[in-house]
Parts: structure tokens; sequence; C-alpha cells
């Protein structure tokens, strides 16, 4: 993989049969493979949570300031699904940068400070030549607003994609184009019109 410049992608296939060295899919297709590598997703641990009877709904539920259903039982990170105060809702997220605040801030919260999960999540990744960041809490059944040119496989894809619900910016995400967090952050709960956010004529920093 890590010689590979660009992978295929083929999506929407199905795989009927894998043998040490072939993949065989749902079309008869079989395709030659050296290693085939399985990714099924990740879970969260919450076995040890539920058998100590605490409430847990997709991960260990807690309140903004990460207390679970158990007065002396706090929850960070992956295995938490957290009041969100900006979104009035749970948020779980499986994110070092959220992982690493939520430390932070449940810190202070037992310290007897007012910390609560009032950022907008955000994470960071590269892959192959291309490399990402996002900001907020998009969802599949939102609306995708593209800037720029969308990556065409040859490397040079420079382009922002927001998420949006009912007009609202839930989330937006900068490939191969840096320094613009605080401007996209800015842009999370505003409401924008999909023309501008795609208009490359009208400034980040003015969108909001
Ligand atoms: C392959 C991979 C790539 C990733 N890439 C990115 C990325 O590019 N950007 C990004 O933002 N995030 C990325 N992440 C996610 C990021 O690593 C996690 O969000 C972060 O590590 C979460 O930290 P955590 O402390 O909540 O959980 P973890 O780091 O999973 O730590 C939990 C710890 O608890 C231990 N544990 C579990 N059960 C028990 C038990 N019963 N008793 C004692 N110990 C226990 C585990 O062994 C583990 O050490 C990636 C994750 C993976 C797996």
């Amino acid at each position: 993989m890590a010689r590979c410049s660009r992978p295929t992608w083929r999506t929407g296939e199905r795989v009927d049969a894998v043998t040490a060295r072939t993949v065989r899919l749902g079309g008869g297709e079989v395709l030659e493979a050296d290693v085939v590598v399985l990714g099924v997703g990740a879970t969260p641990n919450v076995e040890l949570a539920e058998a100590a009877g605490l409430l847990v709904d997709d991960g260990v539920v807690t309140d903004e300031h990460f207390a679970t259903s158990h007065p002396d039982v706090y929850a960070i990170g992956d295995v938490a699904s957290t009041l969100h105060t900006g979104r009035g809702e749970a948020v779980r997220v499986e994110h070092w940068d959220d992982a690493v605040r939520q430390g932070e801030a449940v810190a202070s919260v037992l310290l007897g400070q007012d910390a609560a999960y009032d950022w907008e999540p955000y994470f960071f990744t590269d892959q192959y030549d291309l490399g990402m960041e996002y900001v907020g809490h998009g969802s599949g059944d939102d609306d995708v607003v593209v800037r720029g040119e969308l990556d065409d496989g040859a490397g040079d894809g420079e382009f922002i994609v927001f998420w949006q619900r009912d007009g609202v910016v839930t989330a937006a995400m900068n490939v191969n184009i840096w320094d613009v967090q605080d401007d996209l952050r800015a842009l999370v709960g505003q409401e924008v019109s999909a023309e501008r956010l795609a208009d490359p004529n009208v400034e980040l920093a003015d969108l909001a």
C-alpha cells in the first residue's frame, strides 16, 4: 500500500470470495491480490461500562460535563457519547483532537471548574497526496456543497467541502488547502446559501 501512489477505488461492489491470492467480486470478476486488508469499522468497547450498570447508547452516555449515569464515573474519548452544548444532542466521534480536549475538559470538571463539551469536533488526516482537515459533525443525509474542483485522481485537487442541513453548515473539510480552519470553524452552525459557499470569489472570512 505504501508504495502505491494512489489506489483505484471500486465502490458499490460485493465481495463473493477471498482466497490467499484473489478476491472474487459479485459480478464474477477475479482480482489478484498480494495482501487482502479487511476494513470493517469500529464499535465502542462498552462491555465493562454495561456490566457496571452505566447507561450505554452508542457509547457510554454522558452529560455535557462528561458525567455518566453514575455520579462517580466520567467518560471521554472514542467510547463516550457526550451531550454537545451547541447541538443539543449526543455526539460520539473517534477523533484524536476530541479525545485530547475532552481529557483536558474533564480534568477541569473534576477540579470544580465549569467546562463542557462546547467545541466543534475536528480531525486531520493524510490519504496519499491528499491532506485534509474536517471540523463539525456532518451526516450522510446532509446536503454537500463543493468549493473548487473535486480531485480527479491526478493528485492536484484543492477544494473545500461543506455539509449543510436546512441551510445551516454542519461541517466543513479543507483538502490540500491550508490555514483556513479558523474560517471554516466560524461557519459551522451558520446559515449560508449554497451558492455563496461554492463561490470562490466570496472570501471564506466574509461568509459567516
Ligand atoms: C487506524 C486508526 C487511524 C486513525 N487515524 C486518525 C486520524 O488520522 N485523525 C484523528 O483525529 N483520529 C484518528 N484515529 C482516531 C484516534 O486514534 C482516536 O480517536 C483516539 O485514539 C481516541 O483516544 P481514546 O483515548 O478515546 O481511545 P484509545 O486511544 O482507543 O485508548 C483507549 C485505551 O483503553 C484501553 N482499554 C480498553 N478497554 C479496557 C479495559 N477494559 N481495561 C483497561 N483498558 C482498556 C485500550 O487498550 C486503549 O489503550 C485513528 C484511529 C485508528 C484506529
